[in-house]
């Protein structure tokens, strides 16, 4: 049976995460179990945007902290923090976002190294089930060991992000955005997290997760602070998602990745898991404000095929600016996967603003995560309300 260790933490003053994270990994062996003297080890925060730790967007650096602290105790040679975000996976622009989200901080302060290599590199995944050749980071192909150090938030396009999620930041920079493209209903975009999983399964010793503040409603980047106050770890990163999604109050299995994970075997179909540690219905967040992923699709076994779109976009949640904000700088435009925004003139004229078909769009929100103004945000028509109410959450028993 998978275990996943469960530790209570109030807020990120230091010495309580510190006290918490080592609980944690202490409940499933100890850190020596995961790492060897001598190794390059990389922690995979979750540095999704510009931002600063409040926000709750990225992984605290407190976390980071804790966990660094532990792999050199182990006789790590170095530990290197790195993350590819939605951006260019470049130099300047990781700066910008190591500075903002306080672990460039954290690395001065422990003698961690923040990653400063921004090649690429092709591997080769003959059984992937949708991918067999795709680039990730060379910085992670060459770690010894990575321990993944996700954030708990709601996902617009997957429901949720953790654990197997904050794998895709594997994938360098904008090339995630043409994953997106070519990987564009969330069951196979699932099958390719999953390669990603396999790709990775010998490196990727433990996952951790920083629930002390989680995101709910429209996550992951315009999404709201929710305490939940917890800390997780596991060696199985469905297993982490599970139990990361049970203290968000959501039925794991209505989320798409999780029946991915169970179908290809990932984590068994009951979803067995001892929770060492603390006592999980002590943590649950019972009104905490979820998203549904984006396959809901209510008329599927009711309506002709052709009615199918329409239905679809008016059931689903999408992307939306207000013009009048919009500062006409691009960066959606130029990232769309599925080029379904364009850059059109406002009736005063001035610079033109970014407009989306809705036709086209996919709902990947790739803008959402990239508009540096944090503009575009997850709109919701009535007809999605009045089906989704309550429509993830556990059924009372
Ligand atoms: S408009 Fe936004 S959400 Fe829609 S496909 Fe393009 S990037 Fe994705
Ligand atoms: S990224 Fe934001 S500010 Fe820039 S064009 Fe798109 S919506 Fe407008």
């Amino acid at each position: 049976m998978e275990q996943v260790a469960l530790c209570a933490c109030d807020d990120y003053e230091q010495s309580k995460v510190d006290l918490a994270v080592s609980k944690a990994v202490d409940l499933l062996g100890g850190i020596n179990k995961f790492i060897k003297e001598g190794q390059t080890v990389v922690i995979k925060a979750n540095m999704l945007m510009k931002c600063g730790p409040d926000k709750c967007a990225t992984t605290h650096p407190s976390v980071v902290e804790a966990i660094g602290k532990l792999v050199k105790q182990a006789g790590a040679s170095k530990v290197i923090i790195a993350d590819s975000a939605g951006g260019p996976f470049t130099e300047g622009y990781m700066n910008g976002i190591y500075k903002a989200s306080g672990l460039k901080g954290t690395a001065d302060k422990n003698g961690f190294e923040m990653n400063d290599n921004f090649n690429s590199f092709e591997v080769s995944l003959p059984n992937g089930k949708v991918a067999k050749r795709f680039l990730i980071c060379d910085c992670l192909e060459k770690a010894d060991v990575i321990i993944n150090v996700s954030k708990l938030k709601t996902h617009s396009f997957t429901g949720f992000t953790n654990a197997v999620k904050n794998m895709f930041g594997a994938i360098p920079g904008l090339t995630k955005v043409e994953m997106h493209g070519q990987f564009k209903t969330l069951d196979v975009f699932g099958d390719f997290l999953y390669d990603i999983q396999e790709y990775f399964k010998d490196k990727l010793v433990l996952n951790l997760t920083d629930a002390i503040m989680a995101m709910e409603g429209p996550g992951p980047s315009n999404g709201t602070p929710r305490k939940i106050g917890a800390i997780l770890a596991g060696v199985n990163g469905s297993a982490v998602d599970v139990v990361g999604l049970k203290l968000m109050n959501i039925d794991p299995k209505s989320m798409p990745t999780i029946n991915t994970a169970i179908q290809r075997k990932f984590i068994d179909e009951n979803l067995d898991i001892k929770v060492l540690g603390d006592n999980i219905e002590d943590l649950i967040v019972q009104d905490f404000k979820t998203v549904m992923p984006n396959n809901f699709k209510p008329f599927a076994n009711y309506v002709p095929q052709w009615l199918q779109g329409t239905l679809h976009r008016l059931t689903t949640r999408r992307p939306a600016v207000n013009r009048h904000k919009c500062k006409g700088c691009k960066k959606c435009f130029e990232h769309c996967p599925v080029k379904a925004i364009t850059m059109v003139p406002t009736k005063k004229g001035g610079v033109p603003k970014a407009k989306f078909d809705y036709k086209k769009c996919i709902r990947c929100f790739c803008c959402q995560e990239l508009c540096p103004f944090g503009l575009v945000k997850v709109k919701t028509g009535i007809v999605y309300k009045v089906l989704h109410i309550g429509s993830n959450k556990k059924k009372s028993n």
